[in-house]
Order: structure tokens, then sequence, then C-alpha cells
């Protein structure tokens, strides 16, 4: 099945969504978008990402179910303090089409 895949990212500190202004906290998805050389943080509404659903990965049965019937997939990268690096953890599936 041809797949997309999106790259989003957990906030490590707080923002505000640079179209609704809402505020985000540590830990929310958002989509970042580069503007005129700056880097802007989209909530999950105005990236339109509210629809998805977030998956453990530790639930292979769930996981594997997903990769076969979604068309939508999600890297959420996180920034891990104690690597000093970006880290790409959890995967996101669309399971509603
Ligand atoms: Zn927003």
């Amino acid at each position: 099945m041809d797949q997309k895949e999106f790259l989003v990212f957990a906030l490590s500190k707080m923002s505000e969504c640079s179209v609704c202004k809402t505020e985000l906290y540590s830990g929310n998805i958002v989509k970042l978008e580069e503007r005129q050389g700056e880097k802007l943080a989209l909530c999950r509404k105005c990236a339109k990402l509210d629809h998805l659903e977030i998956l453990n990965r530790g639930n292979a049965k769930l996981t594997r179910l997903a990769s076969n019937y979604s068309s939508f997939k999600a890297i959420i990268l996180r920034w891990s303090r104690s690597r000093n690096a970006m880290s790409a953890r959890e995967y996101w599936w669309n399971l509603r089409q």
C-alpha cells in the first residue's frame, strides 16, 4: 500500500501555535513549518492532524493492523536531552480514512 510519511515533533518546551495562538505544552505534538527562515509550530488542529490516532508502539498486533490498513504514517521526533539529539520514537497511524 502506498503510505505517506509525515514528520511531526513532540515539543520539549512551551510554545504557541503560530496560527491559532493556542498554548502548547511540553510533549504536545506539533508540525514544524519553515517560513522566511523562521521555524513555526502548528498545533494538531491547524496542521490538520487532529484526526490521527496515536498508537503505542508496544502493541505489536495493533501496529501490524494499522500498517496494513492505514495510508498515513507519522513519525514523532522528540528531543532527547540526555543524548542531545532528536530521536524518533513513536508511530502514528490514521485508522479512519
Ligand atoms: Zn493552531
